[in-house]
């Protein structure tokens, strides 16, 4: 898709600070964090959101949430816990239409909701 800005990412047409790189997913650091650390991972190819999904995916969306598994490993984020979140739908906020998990973490002290 031309306009969608993750799709640029992917095509590295736009910059981006990239943490992991495969033939079917990147992720990448959120551009305005959310938490300490606040990765995208996102497929390559281009999905608008998990409402679009169909039983053709199901062997990439699994292969995603392993993807985010490992990342979150690799980070270090598993050791203090994160959250996965998808936004699905403007309703919910979602504003990047191209399909995307975040991977919120890197709370050091406490759990963020008792700071
Ligand atoms: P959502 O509201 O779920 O669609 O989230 C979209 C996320 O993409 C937001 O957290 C934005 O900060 C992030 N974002 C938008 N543009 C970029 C970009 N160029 N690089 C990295 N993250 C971005
Ligand atoms: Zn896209």
């Amino acid at each position: 898709m031309t306009d969608c800005i993750f799709c640029k990412i992917v095509k590295k047409e736009i910059p981006a600070r990239e943490v992991y790189r495969d033939s079917e997913f990147v992720a990448f650091h959120d551009i305005s964090p959310k938490a300490p650390v606040h990765i995208m991972v996102i497929p390559l190819k281009h999905l608008e959101s998990l409402s679009g999904a169909e039983n053709s995916d199901k062997e990439m969306l699994g292969k995603l949430l392993l993807t985010v598994k490992k990342i979150a490993d690799d980070l270090g984020l598993s050791k203090t816990g994160y959250k996965l979140a998808a936004n699905n739908g403007a309703g919910a906020g979602q504003l990047v239409f191209h399909l995307h998990f975040h991977i919120l973490g890197g709370w050091k002290a406490k759990p963020h909701w008792e700071v």
